[in-house]
């Protein structure tokens, strides 16, 4: 059956439920395939104040806030029980200073419930297998309903919204290696039962393993006394071959004495997940009618919890292209999409390779920070990574020199 619309989101994850609301504020027919069904899980429960922006730029705002996630204002670090919180309101940058944790399996159908409410034509259970153009040059998706049934659907642009699914990449050869070395990373959630009152669940808590600074713990709390658990080293650092994952997971939980403590009463009721080789990257981030979107285009790693920003943040920047496309303009994709979303992905880059090689690591944990450097450094964890007043978002070369005098 041949259907036609005016935008085609593939994916309804955080980037494609935003670009889809606000392509609908343009007023554009726009379909979204999706091909689970909602809510379904997904890993990336700890977001950035940064992103709250673009969930109120989506007409979202009010539906997150009453939701009843955690509330989250920071991030701590720890290594070797030296403590290196930050709080995101001290941050320099204009903006929140506060946001949420959330279960992804409802928050990305909350904001799917939205985008529909918004007027998007979001249709679950469709996964899409091809990609071409017409005899006019315009996009067409081939996908597949859940009866095995084929399907076409034609449209004027299309936006690669599928996360780890890499469909356009997969589909036209865009996909190239990530710069990172293959990263695996071990999660579930637990009952996590945490009695200390210092323990500040209105934080994602990163724990460095004891001896391994390459290595390291996540524990984000939700609303309901669970927490999502999670540890992330090189892949060859777990032996799988001879472990199961959950005895593993326990087994490098127990080599950090913090988190063996805070997790003491925990009850592990789910099973352990293993995901690896997430690290990604394209040869482009748009093409002849379509552009990828968060993690179909670029993802880095983990550790700065930049991924739904950096999918929101890519929406946002998209959408208004898109509506100039549609409108006839001529649009320069590189200079108007690519270049400014790489910005803020290469300050995140910056300071996950900083993370990895230590030296980050040796400014969080410093007692040398100055104040002023402390907020501009809060913002980018805060997610203000394209905020180019910030002179560590536009050189971020000058975390060495912090790190030098952190060192010294
Ligand atoms: C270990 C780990 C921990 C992380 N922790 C964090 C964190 O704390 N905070 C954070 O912000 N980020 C985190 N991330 C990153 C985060 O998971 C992603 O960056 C984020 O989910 C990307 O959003 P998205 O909208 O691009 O894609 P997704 O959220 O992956 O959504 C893509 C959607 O596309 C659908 N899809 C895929 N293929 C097809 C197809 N062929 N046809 C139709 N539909 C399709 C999928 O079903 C899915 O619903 C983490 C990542 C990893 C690996």
């Amino acid at each position: 059956m041949n259907e036609h619309c005016d935008v085609a989101i593939i994916g309804a994850g955080p980037a494609g439920s935003i670009a889809a609301a606000l392509l609908r504020k343009a007023g554009h027919h726009v379909v979204v395939l999706e091909q689970s069904h909602f809510p379904r899980f997904s890993i990336g429960e700890s977001l950035l104040p940064q992103c709250m922006e673009f969930v109120e730029e989506a007409g979202m705002l009010d539906a997150v806030n009453n939701a009843g996630f955690q509330f989250k204002n920071g991030a701590a670090f720890s290594r070797n029980n030296a403590p290196g919180a930050f709080d995101f309101t001290q941050k320099f940058s204009d903006g929140p200073g506060t946001t949420f944790q959330v279960q992804r399996a409802d928050f990305d159908h909350l904001l799917a419930k939205q985008a529909i409410a918004a007027g998007a034509d979001i249709r679950f259970g469709r996964r899409i297998d091809g990609f071409g153009y017409d005899d006019t040059d315009l996009p067409v998706l081939n996908y597949r309903d859940e009866s095995g049934d084929t399907h076409t659907l034609h449209s004027k642009f299309v936006l690669d919204a599928s996360g780890f699914g890499r469909v356009l990449p997969r589909l036209l050869d865009l996909e190239t290696p990530s710069d990172f070395p293959v990263r695996r990373s071990l999660f579930t959630h637990v009952e996590d039962n945490i009695s200390d009152d210092n323990y500040d669940r209105d934080k994602i808590l990163i724990v460095v393993h004891p001896e391994h600074k390459d290595v390291w713990f996540w524990l984000i709390p939700f609303s309901n006394g669970r927490c999502s658990l999670g540890v992330v080293a090189r892949q060859e650092y777990f032996d799988l071959d001879n472990n199961d994952a959950e005895v593993l997971l326990k087994l490098v939980v127990s080599e950090s004495p913090e988190l063996k403590r805070i997790l003491a009463n925990a009850k592990f009721d789910t099973a352990v997940t293993v995901l690896g080789g997430y690290a990604c990257k394209v040869k482009s981030l748009w093409g002849k009618h379509f552009a990828l979107l968060g993690n179909a285009g670029e993802f880095l790693d983990p550790v700065f919890s930049s991924g739904v920003t950096i999918a929101m943040k890519s929406a946002s920047l998209a959408v208004p292209q898109v509506n100039r496309e549609l409108a006839g303009e001529d649009v320069d994709w590189q200079q108007s999409y690519a270049a400014p979303l790489q910005l803020g992905i290469n300050t995140f880059r910056a300071y996950v390779n900083a993370w990895y090689d230590g030296s980050f690591q040796d400014v969080i944990f410093s007692y040398k920070q100055q104040p002023e450097v402390r907020g501009m450094i809060c913002s980018i964890l805060a997610g203000y990574a394209w905020d180019q007043s910030n002179p560590f978002v536009s050189n971020p070369k000058r975390l060495q020199t912090v790190v030098s005098l952190c060192r010294e």
